[in-house]
């Protein structure tokens, strides 16, 4: 190198150093399903710019890879998902399509939640011919709410790994969340009392964490198998099996058909009830406070 380069080889290491240090610059978040979107909302405010990329009306089982998701995720810092199988169709082909190296798996900018717990659900053995069973056990955690303050735990600790320079921000921010959450959970398990020990027929199986920390009974899912919709031989037995003795409700969230539930209920004399089950799955579920209160408030309106 002669000595004309070196003026210029400064000039570029100090637009690099102000750009590694420029704190007004966001960390891209690319969050797979809204419930991840809202909890790095409340633990990094606003440090991020956050893209979800599904909605609470689709079903995270399927999604389609599309251009506009490909493009997001090229750009992205950090990739919060859920894992355990539950996006396998879509999630690896898009990881693999945008060549961003900062995300893949096993890198820091890859999170994945279900990692981060013990699963509910866990099949003793692998047989596909039962339907779309999760190897890695049930995906739906976000309504686990002591699991998921463990989640948040290890997304901040991510968040201070990837953005170290803001390291206080995000403890703080972490601890404001766990002490509000704390105070919540204790609020929900009193509110939730009459719900204790209630039975429910499930479209498919979101609410085992739910169901598991409130100790409800799942005693029937509309899927004949995971992944395969309602037919009408399998709601037709189902009718024969609850008619004498229904069930407190049937549930079903808003990227299910209402159809089937609606169907059974007045068979069987049961409220077939629409549960948010993510943010934005209806209007009053716009964070993950608003989401956990609206889920028992109509569990306990569907009990009176
Ligand atoms: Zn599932």
């Amino acid at each position: 190198m002669n000595r004309y380069h070196l003026p210029i080889l400064s000039i570029i290491t100090s637009l690099f150093l102000s750009a590694s240090f420029n704190t007004s610059a966001n960390i891209r978040v690319f969050a797979c399903e809204p419930e991840w979107g809202a909890l790095v909302e409340e633990l990094a405010g606003d440090k991020v710019t956050i893209f979800v990329a599904t909605t609470a009306q689709q079903d995270p089982h399927h999604i389609e890879a599309r251009p506009s998701l490909i493009a997001k995720m090229r750009r992205a810092d950090i990739a919060v998902c859920t894992g355990a199988e539950l996006e396998v169709g879509w999630l690896p082909l898009l990881l693999r399509i945008s060549g961003n190296k900062k995300i893949q798996a096993n890198q820091p900018g890859y999170f994945e939640a279900t990692s981060q717990i013990e699963t509910l659900d866990k099949p003793e053995k692998l047989d596909r011919s039962l339907g779309d069973v999760h190897a890695s056990g049930n995906p739906h955690v976000h309504l686990g709410p002591y699991k998921l303050l463990t989640i948040a735990e290890s997304l901040k600790d991510r968040f201070v790994k990837i953005d170290s320079s803001q390291t206080h921000y995000y403890e703080q921010r972490f601890n404001d969340f766990k002490q509000r959450w704390l105070a919540a959970i204790l609020l929900w398990e009193q509110r939730a009392k009459p719900i204790k020990n209630s039975q429910a027929i499930v479209y498919h199986k979101n609410w085992a964490y739910l169901f598991d920390w409130l100790h409800i009974r799942r005693v029937a899912e509309l899927e004949p198998i995971p992944g395969v919709p309602p037919s009408a031989a399998h709601l037709a037995k189902l009718k024969q099996q609850f008619a004498p003795s229904p069930p407190n409700f049937i549930l079903y969230g808003p990227h299910q058909n209402a159809k089937p539930a609606n169907w059974l209920a007045k068979k069987i004399d049961a409220p077939a009830i629409e549960l948010p089950f993510t943010i934005g799955g209806n209007k009053n579920a716009v964070d993950l406070f608003s989401l956990y209160s609206n889920t028992i408030d109509k569990l306990l309106i569907a009990m009176q």
